[in-house]
């Protein structure tokens, strides 16, 4: 089947590939060729659901959460912009909200919509989706121009334009499965190096130790069971806290905000913020540390006689030396009281498990000891000072990183040095045309990365129809 532009991958680059080209080109015919059943699978997974589609900061601010090349995105980025893309949904009817953090949704928070919209729109243009479609090879047909490609069905295409937009490596179920990376090297492009960024970072202690050495230093797949200590950790969630990161004992970074604990390790926004430079430290063979701070805003000497004071008033209510028939409560249920003062209840057993020297039991005969069998009591110790350094600094040793299996987004890829920024073209093969993911371009989370792909994905559609309406 013969195109005039064809379009590998129908992800969100793809599918704003597709656009662009119609829009810019109109009759021309663009064929999208889609590995999976329906296009866009990642899209219904982003923003756990309800897809985080852009993020509304000016260029000046949003290229701070660019992590690799933000001037190579800047060309398409003031071609088509985070509001572009908000106009784009509102005008083909989809109603969008900006919330904090300038992080840009549909109203109706269903990531289905923002796809369908997108699909409908694309389709409307005249463009032909073929799903089940999985590209297996690429050929150039002469040096002069144009492309063969072939899928694994048997069936071939040919076009005058190529653009490549098959997304990364991760959450492969998706159909990403990095298939682009060797076309791109087939053309001579340099691929920079992939690794998982924006990924759930694993403790020490958390999951059971597997026998087999991963393929990829560090990785620690999702699946791998977790440990007892983990399980009393998983499904917390921890707001406001300071994040330092320590690297080989010496370089430290502090991030303030939100944590996960799941099933996967540490994530949740600022675990995320930090994942990068931790799992390409970790690839080398370095030592990652976290310190977590519970209490950012109190100095560690106040937060002590916060503790003591706690302690105190514990020890001294009525409640407590009336409980228990009048013999009181036991050193271990006032340490639970005192936590509960401090920290979310569900924190409680994670904490205690991952601290157990904060509170000492002792074994100690009763008077009557000289009695066989006679009952034994025990004593509670609770350690204030080292709880308060706790809740000050609590740390963990980080060992691993959840891989591409469910990581959000690959760090590295096809080298923008060799892609000019201003069309997406190669600079080493004529007609060909990188966008999305695939290229050497991560962002933090917050709709960035998103963003990205529409912008690069629809300059790369614009300039493979200009070219071609150029030669025609
Ligand atoms: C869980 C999760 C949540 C996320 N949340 C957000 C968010 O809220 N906001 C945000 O900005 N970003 C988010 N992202 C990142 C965002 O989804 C990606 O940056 C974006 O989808 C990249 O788009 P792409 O088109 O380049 O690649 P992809 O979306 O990966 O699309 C590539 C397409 O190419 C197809 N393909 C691959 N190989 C072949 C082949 N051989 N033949 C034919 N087709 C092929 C694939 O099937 C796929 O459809 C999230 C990512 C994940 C995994």
């Amino acid at each position: 089947m013969k195109s005039d532009i064809l379009i590998i991958g129908g992800g969100a680059a793809g599918l704003m590939a597709a656009y662009g080209a119609a829009k810019a080109l109109p009759g021309a015919r663009i064929t999208i060729l889609e590995k999976m059943p329906r296009p866009g699978r990642k899209i219904l997974f982003t923003g756990k659901g309800r897809c985080n589609f852009t993020n509304a900061k000016p260029w000046n601010e949003f290229s701070k959460h660019i992590r690799t090349n933000p001037n190579f995105v800047k060309p398409s980025f003031y071609n088509f912009t985070p509001e572009d893309m908000i106009d784009f949904l509102e005008t083909n009817g989809l109603e969008t909200v900006v919330e904090r953090g300038d992080r840009a949704f549909p109203y109706s928070h269903r990531a289905s919509d923002v796809l369908d919209t997108i699909v409908e729109t694309v389709l409307r243009q005249g463009v032909i989706l073929l799903p089940d479609r999985e590209v297996s090879s690429i050929t150039a047909v002469s040096a002069a121009g144009g492309f063969e490609v072939r899928c694994s069905s048997g069936e071939s295409f040919s076009a005058a334009k190529l653009i490549i937009a098959t997304g990364g490596l991760s959450y492969p179920m998706t159909g990403s499965t990095g298939d682009g990376y060797q076309w791109a090297g087939f053309f001579g492009h340099k691929v920079v190096p992939c690794f998982p960024a924006l990924t759930a970072l694993v403790p020490r202690g958390y999951k059971i130790s597997g026998e087999q050495e991963p393929a990829m230093k560090g990785h620690i797949n999702r699946e791998t069971p977790m440990t007892g200590s983990g399980e009393a950790l998983r499904g917390v969630k921890l707001k406001n806290i300071n994040l330092t990161v320590t690297y080989d004992g010496g370089v430290t970074e502090t991030e303030f905000g939100d944590i996960d604990f799941t099933d996967g390790g540490i994530e949740g926004p600022i675990g995320f913020q930090v994942s990068r430079k931790c799992v390409k430290a970790l690839l080398n063979g370095g030592k990652v540390a976290f310190s977590l701070d519970l209490k950012p805003g109190v100095p560690l000497e106040e937060l002590s006689g916060r503790v003591k004071t706690l302690w105190n008033e514990i020890k001294n209510d009525p409640r407590t030396r009336q409980a228990k028939d009048g013999r009181g409560i036991n050193g271990k249920e006032m340490y639970r009281i005192l936590l509960g003062k401090l920290m979310p209840w569900d924190l409680i057993p994670g904490f205690q498990t991952w601290n157990p020297d904060i509170l000492k039991t002792s074994v100690k005969k009763n008077d009557y000891s000289h009695r066989r069998n006679s009952p034994q009591k025990r004593f509670y110790d609770v350690n204030l000072d080292l709880l308060a350094k706790t809740l000050k600094d609590w740390k963990f040793d980080i060992v691993g990183f959840v891989g591409y299996e469910r990581c959000v987004i690959t760090a590295g890829g096809v080298s923008t040095e060799e892609v000019v920024a201003k069309t997406m073209e190669s600079k080493l093969r004529e007609g060909l045309y990188f966008c999305g993911e695939i290229l050497d371009m991560d962002c933090d989370t917050g709709g960035y990365n998103l963003q990205c792909a529409f912008s690069t994905g629809l300059l790369a559609g614009q300039s493979a129809a200009k070219s071609l309406s150029q030669t025609e």
